[in-house]
Protein backbone atom coordinates (compact mmCIF):
# COMPACT_ATOMS: atom_id res chain seq x y z
CA UNK A 1 0.00 0.00 0.00
CA UNK A 2 2.74 2.29 1.09
CA UNK A 3 4.82 1.85 -1.85
CA UNK A 4 1.67 2.51 -4.08
CA UNK A 5 1.03 5.15 -2.96
CA UNK A 6 4.79 6.79 -3.08
CA UNK A 7 4.33 6.16 -7.02
CA UNK A 8 1.16 7.47 -6.94
CA UNK A 9 2.95 10.96 -5.25
CA UNK A 10 5.99 10.90 -7.26
CA UNK A 11 4.31 10.39 -10.73
CA UNK A 12 2.04 13.50 -9.93
CA UNK A 13 5.04 15.52 -8.90
CA UNK A 14 6.75 14.61 -12.08
CA UNK A 15 3.17 16.12 -13.85
CA UNK A 16 3.56 19.66 -11.73
CA UNK A 17 7.05 19.79 -12.29
CA UNK A 18 6.64 19.46 -16.39
CA UNK A 19 3.58 21.74 -16.05
CA UNK A 20 5.60 24.52 -14.49
CA UNK A 21 8.76 23.80 -16.72
CA UNK A 22 5.99 24.31 -19.76
CA UNK A 23 4.28 26.89 -18.47
CA UNK A 24 7.80 28.77 -17.66
CA UNK A 25 8.59 28.47 -20.82
CA UNK A 26 5.73 29.46 -22.64
CA UNK A 27 5.77 32.47 -20.21
CA UNK A 28 9.14 33.19 -21.48
CA UNK A 29 8.56 32.62 -24.50
CA UNK A 30 5.44 35.47 -24.76
CA UNK A 31 7.79 37.65 -22.31
CA UNK A 32 10.60 37.54 -24.79
CA UNK A 33 8.10 37.92 -27.87
CA UNK A 34 6.87 41.23 -26.41
CA UNK A 35 10.13 42.12 -25.46
CA UNK A 36 11.25 42.01 -29.22
CA UNK A 37 7.89 43.84 -30.78
CA UNK A 38 8.50 46.48 -28.49
CA UNK A 39 12.07 46.68 -29.12
CA UNK A 40 11.22 46.45 -32.90
CA UNK A 41 8.76 49.60 -32.40
CA UNK A 42 11.18 51.57 -30.19
CA UNK A 43 13.99 51.33 -33.12
CA UNK A 44 11.32 52.32 -35.71
CA UNK A 45 9.77 55.24 -33.90
CA UNK A 46 13.21 56.83 -33.29
CA UNK A 47 14.86 55.13 -37.02
CA UNK A 48 15.28 58.83 -38.53
CA UNK A 49 17.61 59.77 -35.78
CA UNK A 50 19.19 56.52 -35.91
CA UNK A 51 19.89 56.70 -39.67
CA UNK A 52 20.97 60.79 -38.76
CA UNK A 53 24.03 59.82 -36.30
CA UNK A 54 24.96 56.90 -38.18
CA UNK A 55 25.15 58.97 -41.56
CA UNK A 56 27.18 61.63 -40.22
CA UNK A 57 30.46 61.17 -41.14
CA UNK A 58 32.66 59.81 -38.69
CA UNK A 59 36.59 61.12 -38.04
CA UNK A 60 38.99 58.96 -37.23
CA UNK A 61 41.24 61.37 -35.51
CA UNK A 62 40.94 64.33 -33.21
CA UNK A 63 40.13 67.83 -34.52
CA UNK A 64 40.08 71.20 -33.05
CA UNK A 65 38.33 74.42 -34.51
CA UNK A 66 38.08 77.97 -33.30
CA UNK A 67 35.80 80.00 -35.08
CA UNK A 68 35.65 83.78 -33.68
CA UNK A 69 33.31 85.84 -35.47
CA UNK A 70 32.26 89.62 -35.10
CA UNK A 71 36.06 90.67 -36.95
CA UNK A 72 36.68 93.52 -38.91
CA UNK A 73 35.25 96.85 -39.25
CA UNK A 74 34.47 98.17 -35.91
CA UNK A 75 36.78 98.83 -33.23
CA UNK A 76 40.32 99.67 -34.16
CA UNK A 77 41.33 97.88 -30.73
CA UNK A 78 40.97 94.73 -33.01
CA UNK A 79 44.31 94.98 -33.97
CA UNK A 80 46.04 94.92 -31.53
CA UNK A 81 44.03 91.63 -30.26
CA UNK A 82 44.23 89.72 -33.56
CA UNK A 83 48.32 90.68 -33.23
CA UNK A 84 48.19 88.95 -29.94
CA UNK A 85 46.35 85.65 -30.84
CA UNK A 86 48.35 85.29 -34.05
CA UNK A 87 51.37 85.12 -31.68
CA UNK A 88 49.65 82.60 -29.37
CA UNK A 89 48.94 80.22 -32.05
CA UNK A 90 52.12 80.73 -34.03
CA UNK A 91 53.61 79.05 -30.58
CA UNK A 92 52.32 75.66 -31.49
CA UNK A 93 51.86 73.21 -33.92
CA UNK A 94 50.34 69.82 -34.45
CA UNK A 95 51.93 66.59 -35.10
CA UNK A 96 51.88 67.34 -38.79
CA UNK A 97 53.15 70.79 -38.07
CA UNK A 98 50.55 72.83 -38.66
CA UNK A 99 49.95 75.61 -36.70
CA UNK A 100 46.54 76.03 -34.70
CA UNK A 101 43.95 78.29 -36.88
CA UNK A 102 41.34 80.89 -35.80
CA UNK A 103 38.40 80.94 -38.67
CA UNK A 104 37.73 84.47 -38.54
CA UNK A 105 34.04 85.64 -39.67
CA UNK A 106 34.07 89.17 -40.95
CA UNK A 107 31.60 91.86 -40.95
CA UNK A 108 32.43 94.68 -43.98
CA UNK A 109 31.03 97.90 -42.41
CA UNK A 110 29.44 100.00 -39.97
CA UNK A 111 27.24 102.74 -40.13
CA UNK A 112 28.82 106.30 -41.22
CA UNK A 113 27.35 107.81 -38.93
CA UNK A 114 28.38 111.17 -39.70
CA UNK A 115 27.24 111.10 -43.37
CA UNK A 116 23.69 109.63 -41.83
CA UNK A 117 23.53 112.60 -40.07
CA UNK A 118 23.94 114.90 -42.79
CA UNK A 119 21.78 113.37 -45.33
CA UNK A 120 19.43 111.52 -43.66
CA UNK A 121 19.81 108.03 -45.21
CA UNK A 122 22.04 105.31 -44.48
CA UNK A 123 25.64 105.36 -45.50
CA UNK A 124 27.98 102.97 -44.55
CA UNK A 125 32.04 103.15 -44.10
CA UNK A 126 33.50 99.72 -45.37
CA UNK A 127 36.67 97.56 -43.95
CA UNK A 128 38.79 99.34 -46.60
CA UNK A 129 38.40 102.35 -45.53
CA UNK A 130 41.59 103.99 -44.78
CA UNK A 131 40.52 104.21 -41.11
CA UNK A 132 40.64 100.23 -40.79
CA UNK A 133 43.50 99.54 -41.81
CA UNK A 134 45.45 98.46 -38.82
CA UNK A 135 42.59 96.08 -38.91
CA UNK A 136 42.75 94.86 -42.14
CA UNK A 137 46.79 94.71 -42.06
CA UNK A 138 46.55 92.04 -38.60
CA UNK A 139 43.83 90.04 -40.51
CA UNK A 140 46.24 89.77 -43.91
CA UNK A 141 49.00 89.24 -41.44
CA UNK A 142 47.53 86.17 -39.75
CA UNK A 143 46.05 84.79 -42.76
CA UNK A 144 49.45 85.13 -44.28
CA UNK A 145 51.27 83.38 -41.35
CA UNK A 146 48.78 80.25 -41.74
CA UNK A 147 47.28 81.25 -38.16
CA UNK A 148 43.96 83.10 -39.76
CA UNK A 149 41.43 81.77 -41.83
CA UNK A 150 38.97 84.20 -43.21
CA UNK A 151 35.14 83.57 -44.07
CA UNK A 152 32.03 85.94 -44.67
CA UNK A 153 29.71 87.01 -41.71
CA UNK A 154 28.12 89.64 -43.49
CA UNK A 155 28.11 93.23 -45.36
CA UNK A 156 26.68 94.43 -42.02
CA UNK A 157 25.87 92.81 -38.81
CA UNK A 158 22.31 93.78 -38.89
CA UNK A 159 19.73 94.96 -41.88
CA UNK A 160 20.17 98.44 -42.58
CA UNK A 161 16.69 99.48 -43.12
CA UNK A 162 15.38 97.93 -39.93
CA UNK A 163 17.84 99.74 -37.94
CA UNK A 164 16.81 103.02 -40.06
CA UNK A 165 13.15 102.65 -39.73
CA UNK A 166 13.56 101.67 -35.87
CA UNK A 167 11.98 103.67 -33.17
CA UNK A 168 14.23 103.13 -30.38
CA UNK A 169 16.46 106.00 -29.47
CA UNK A 170 19.09 104.69 -28.40
CA UNK A 171 19.69 102.88 -31.87
CA UNK A 172 18.96 106.13 -33.74
CA UNK A 173 21.53 107.35 -31.68
CA UNK A 174 23.92 104.40 -32.38
CA UNK A 175 23.39 104.87 -36.50
CA UNK A 176 24.69 108.43 -36.23
CA UNK A 177 28.04 107.66 -33.64
CA UNK A 178 31.05 108.31 -34.04
CA UNK A 179 32.57 105.86 -36.54
CA UNK A 180 33.70 102.85 -35.78
CA UNK A 181 30.53 101.70 -34.35
CA UNK A 182 30.28 98.34 -32.21
CA UNK A 183 27.46 96.28 -33.02
CA UNK A 184 27.85 94.33 -29.86
CA UNK A 185 25.86 97.19 -28.18
CA UNK A 186 22.66 96.98 -30.46
CA UNK A 187 19.30 95.16 -29.00
CA UNK A 188 20.43 91.18 -30.34
CA UNK A 189 17.26 91.03 -32.33
CA UNK A 190 18.15 93.62 -34.88
CA UNK A 191 21.87 92.19 -34.74
CA UNK A 192 20.09 89.82 -37.09
CA UNK A 193 21.24 90.28 -41.49
CA UNK A 194 18.52 88.48 -42.80
CA UNK A 195 15.17 89.32 -41.23
CA UNK A 196 13.30 92.88 -40.74
CA UNK A 197 13.78 92.53 -36.68
CA UNK A 198 12.29 96.06 -36.46
CA UNK A 199 8.73 94.89 -35.03
CA UNK A 200 8.29 91.37 -33.28
CA UNK A 201 7.96 88.87 -34.33
CA UNK A 202 10.54 89.52 -37.53
CA UNK A 203 9.30 90.13 -40.89
CA UNK A 204 10.47 88.10 -44.29
CA UNK A 205 12.76 90.43 -46.31
CA UNK A 206 11.83 91.09 -49.81
CA UNK A 207 13.33 88.31 -52.27
CA UNK A 208 15.03 90.84 -54.67
CA UNK A 209 16.74 92.64 -51.91
CA UNK A 210 18.34 89.48 -50.25
CA UNK A 211 19.43 88.95 -53.59
CA UNK A 212 20.88 91.96 -54.36
CA UNK A 213 21.89 92.54 -50.65
CA UNK A 214 24.14 89.01 -51.30
CA UNK A 215 25.90 90.04 -54.20
CA UNK A 216 26.83 93.05 -53.02
CA UNK A 217 28.22 91.73 -49.70
CA UNK A 218 30.16 88.82 -52.27
CA UNK A 219 31.34 91.45 -54.52
CA UNK A 220 32.60 93.39 -51.24
CA UNK A 221 34.49 90.62 -49.58
CA UNK A 222 35.89 89.78 -52.98
CA UNK A 223 37.21 92.93 -53.36
CA UNK A 224 38.47 93.53 -49.68
CA UNK A 225 39.74 90.05 -48.90
CA UNK A 226 41.28 89.35 -52.14
CA UNK A 227 39.79 85.64 -52.70
CA UNK A 228 35.86 85.63 -52.99
CA UNK A 229 34.10 83.90 -49.71
CA UNK A 230 33.53 79.87 -49.90
CA UNK A 231 32.24 80.26 -45.96
CA UNK A 232 29.78 81.78 -44.62
CA UNK A 233 28.68 81.84 -40.92
CA UNK A 234 25.17 83.52 -40.86
CA UNK A 235 25.07 86.62 -38.58
CA UNK A 236 23.39 85.78 -35.19
CA UNK A 237 22.49 82.40 -37.10
CA UNK A 238 19.09 83.44 -38.62
CA UNK A 239 18.52 83.39 -41.99
CA UNK A 240 16.94 81.60 -44.61
CA UNK A 241 16.52 79.24 -47.31
CA UNK A 242 16.21 81.93 -49.69
CA UNK A 243 19.24 83.70 -48.47
CA UNK A 244 20.90 80.53 -48.69
CA UNK A 245 19.84 80.04 -52.61
CA UNK A 246 21.13 83.67 -53.38
CA UNK A 247 24.49 82.81 -51.31
CA UNK A 248 25.16 78.98 -53.65
CA UNK A 249 24.08 81.87 -56.85
CA UNK A 250 26.96 83.91 -55.91
CA UNK A 251 29.85 81.08 -55.18
CA UNK A 252 29.44 80.47 -51.64
CA UNK A 253 30.39 75.98 -50.93
CA UNK A 254 29.35 76.40 -47.35
CA UNK A 255 27.86 77.63 -44.44
CA UNK A 256 28.62 77.17 -40.75
CA UNK A 257 25.49 76.37 -38.58
CA UNK A 258 24.38 75.56 -34.58
CA UNK A 259 22.33 72.45 -36.39
CA UNK A 260 19.52 74.70 -37.21
CA UNK A 261 18.92 77.47 -39.35
CA UNK A 262 16.16 80.06 -37.65
CA UNK A 263 14.60 82.30 -40.16
CA UNK A 264 13.41 84.25 -38.05
CA UNK A 265 12.83 86.47 -34.42
CA UNK A 266 9.77 85.79 -32.52
CA UNK A 267 7.56 87.84 -30.27
CA UNK A 268 10.28 87.98 -27.58
CA UNK A 269 13.37 88.48 -29.68
CA UNK A 270 14.72 84.84 -29.97
CA UNK A 271 15.40 83.09 -32.70
CA UNK A 272 12.74 80.70 -34.15
CA UNK A 273 11.58 78.46 -36.55
CA UNK A 274 13.98 75.98 -36.30
CA UNK A 275 14.33 74.47 -39.48
CA UNK A 276 16.40 70.96 -39.07
CA UNK A 277 18.23 69.38 -37.35
CA UNK A 278 21.37 69.84 -39.86
CA UNK A 279 24.68 67.97 -39.52
CA UNK A 280 27.77 68.02 -40.52
CA UNK A 281 28.06 67.46 -44.04
CA UNK A 282 24.80 67.39 -44.96
CA UNK A 283 24.06 69.27 -48.29
CA UNK A 284 21.60 71.69 -49.64
CA UNK A 285 22.40 71.17 -53.73
CA UNK A 286 25.89 72.72 -53.89
CA UNK A 287 26.07 74.10 -50.52
CA UNK A 288 27.52 71.85 -47.56
CA UNK A 289 26.88 72.48 -44.15
CA UNK A 290 29.31 72.59 -41.20
CA UNK A 291 28.50 72.25 -37.71
CA UNK A 292 29.09 74.25 -34.23
CA UNK A 293 29.58 71.87 -31.47
CA UNK A 294 30.08 74.56 -28.66
CA UNK A 295 31.65 77.24 -27.39
CA UNK A 296 34.96 78.89 -26.25
CA UNK A 297 33.82 82.23 -24.92
CA UNK A 298 35.98 82.94 -21.71
CA UNK A 299 34.69 86.11 -20.93
CA UNK A 300 31.23 84.14 -20.12
CA UNK A 301 32.79 81.05 -18.53
CA UNK A 302 33.34 78.73 -20.94
CA UNK A 303 36.86 79.09 -21.28
CA UNK A 304 40.01 75.74 -22.22
CA UNK A 305 38.12 73.69 -19.69
CA UNK A 306 34.83 73.65 -20.73
CA UNK A 307 36.43 73.57 -24.07
CA UNK A 308 38.99 70.77 -23.37
CA UNK A 309 35.85 68.54 -22.36
CA UNK A 310 33.78 68.74 -25.48
CA UNK A 311 37.11 68.42 -27.58
CA UNK A 312 37.39 64.46 -25.17
CA UNK A 313 33.92 64.01 -25.91
CA UNK A 314 33.87 64.94 -29.75
CA UNK A 315 37.25 62.58 -30.56
CA UNK A 316 35.22 59.63 -28.76
CA UNK A 317 32.25 60.86 -31.07
CA UNK A 318 34.42 60.73 -34.31
CA UNK A 319 33.55 64.46 -34.74
CA UNK A 320 35.24 67.74 -34.98
CA UNK A 321 35.45 69.78 -32.19
CA UNK A 322 34.28 73.60 -33.98
CA UNK A 323 34.25 75.56 -31.35
CA UNK A 324 32.32 79.40 -31.42
CA UNK A 325 34.04 82.71 -30.12
CA UNK A 326 33.39 85.90 -30.57
CA UNK A 327 36.04 89.03 -30.66
CA UNK A 328 34.27 90.54 -27.88
CA UNK A 329 36.37 87.97 -25.44
CA UNK A 330 40.09 90.18 -26.59
CA UNK A 331 38.28 93.83 -27.02
CA UNK A 332 37.22 94.33 -24.12
CA UNK A 333 40.20 96.25 -22.62
CA UNK A 334 43.50 94.70 -21.91
CA UNK A 335 42.92 92.74 -18.30
CA UNK A 336 40.28 90.86 -19.85
CA UNK A 337 42.47 90.78 -23.62
CA UNK A 338 45.21 88.60 -21.65
CA UNK A 339 42.86 86.68 -19.65
CA UNK A 340 41.40 85.63 -23.21
CA UNK A 341 44.65 84.69 -24.79
CA UNK A 342 45.33 82.68 -21.33
CA UNK A 343 42.66 80.60 -21.82
CA UNK A 344 43.19 80.69 -26.03
CA UNK A 345 46.87 78.98 -25.04
CA UNK A 346 45.96 76.69 -22.54
CA UNK A 347 42.80 75.24 -24.67
CA UNK A 348 45.51 74.54 -27.07
CA UNK A 349 48.37 72.94 -25.24
CA UNK A 350 45.34 71.24 -23.40
CA UNK A 351 44.24 69.48 -26.49
CA UNK A 352 47.77 68.43 -27.78
CA UNK A 353 48.63 67.10 -24.29
CA UNK A 354 45.02 65.40 -24.14
CA UNK A 355 45.16 63.66 -27.45
CA UNK A 356 49.04 64.29 -29.41
CA UNK A 357 47.09 63.24 -33.02
CA UNK A 358 44.86 66.38 -32.78
CA UNK A 359 44.91 68.26 -36.22
CA UNK A 360 44.39 71.52 -36.38
CA UNK A 361 42.79 72.98 -39.66
CA UNK A 362 40.27 75.92 -40.80
CA UNK A 363 36.71 75.54 -41.11
CA UNK A 364 36.86 76.05 -44.82
CA UNK A 365 39.22 72.49 -44.61
CA UNK A 366 37.17 70.90 -42.69
CA UNK A 367 34.18 71.71 -45.14
CA UNK A 368 36.34 70.94 -48.31
CA UNK A 369 37.16 67.09 -46.41
CA UNK A 370 33.21 66.39 -45.91
CA UNK A 371 32.32 67.57 -49.31
CA UNK A 372 34.62 65.02 -50.95
CA UNK A 373 34.11 62.29 -48.01
CA UNK A 374 37.84 62.43 -47.77
CA UNK A 375 38.84 58.74 -46.40
CA UNK A 376 42.24 60.06 -45.37
CA UNK A 377 40.07 61.86 -42.93
CA UNK A 378 37.09 59.85 -42.86
CA UNK A 379 36.10 56.57 -41.54
CA UNK A 380 33.92 54.10 -44.02
CA UNK A 381 34.46 50.49 -42.40
CA UNK A 382 31.38 50.38 -40.69
CA UNK A 383 32.88 48.09 -37.97
CA UNK A 384 35.62 50.98 -37.19
CA UNK A 385 32.46 53.51 -37.12
CA UNK A 386 30.81 51.11 -34.86
CA UNK A 387 32.44 52.69 -31.32
CA UNK A 388 32.28 56.51 -32.10
CA UNK A 389 28.29 55.97 -34.04
CA UNK A 390 28.15 53.85 -30.39
CA UNK A 391 29.16 57.33 -28.61
CA UNK A 392 26.99 59.75 -30.37
CA UNK A 393 23.77 57.31 -29.07
CA UNK A 394 24.81 57.24 -25.47
CA UNK A 395 24.91 61.20 -26.12
CA UNK A 396 21.66 61.27 -27.42
CA UNK A 397 19.37 62.09 -24.52
CA UNK A 398 15.77 60.50 -24.57
CA UNK A 399 16.35 58.03 -26.93
CA UNK A 400 20.02 56.47 -24.69
CA UNK A 401 17.24 56.80 -21.50
CA UNK A 402 14.79 54.59 -23.50
CA UNK A 403 17.71 52.05 -25.09
CA UNK A 404 19.15 51.71 -21.17
CA UNK A 405 14.93 51.23 -19.66
CA UNK A 406 14.33 48.56 -22.05
CA UNK A 407 17.45 46.65 -21.93
CA UNK A 408 18.70 47.59 -25.64
CA UNK A 409 21.67 49.37 -24.28
CA UNK A 410 22.73 46.12 -22.38
CA UNK A 411 22.18 43.92 -25.39
CA UNK A 412 23.90 46.68 -28.09
CA UNK A 413 27.08 47.61 -25.67
CA UNK A 414 27.99 43.44 -25.57
CA UNK A 415 27.06 43.55 -29.69
CA UNK A 416 29.23 47.07 -30.11
CA UNK A 417 32.33 45.21 -28.35
CA UNK A 418 32.14 42.12 -30.02
CA UNK A 419 31.94 43.45 -33.61
CA UNK A 420 33.80 47.16 -33.35
CA UNK A 421 37.48 46.91 -34.50
CA UNK A 422 40.12 50.02 -34.03
CA UNK A 423 40.98 52.42 -36.22
CA UNK A 424 44.28 51.28 -38.10
ZN1 LIG B 1 28.15 87.78 -35.14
Amino acid sequence: MASGSAVAAAGLATWLVAGLAAGLAAGLAAGLAAWLVAAALLLWAYRRELARLWREPVFGQPILIVESDDWGAGPLTQAGALSRIAEVLQRHRDASGRNPVMSLALVLAVPDGPAIEREGRYCAVALDDARFAPVLGALHAGAAGGVFALQLHGFEHYWPPALMASTDAAVQRWLRGPVPAATEQLPSPLQSRWTDAGALPSGALPAAQIRAAVAAEVEAYTRIVGTPPRLVVPPTFVWTREVEAAWAAAGVQGIVTPGWRYPQRDAQGLPAGDEGPIVNGQRSGELCYVVRTDYFEPARARGASHALEVFGRMAAQGRPCVLENHRDNFIQGTQACEASLRELEALVTGALAQAPAVRFMSTRELERILRARDPQWIVHAWRVRLPFAWQRLRASGRLWKLLRLSGLAAVGSVLVRWAARPAS
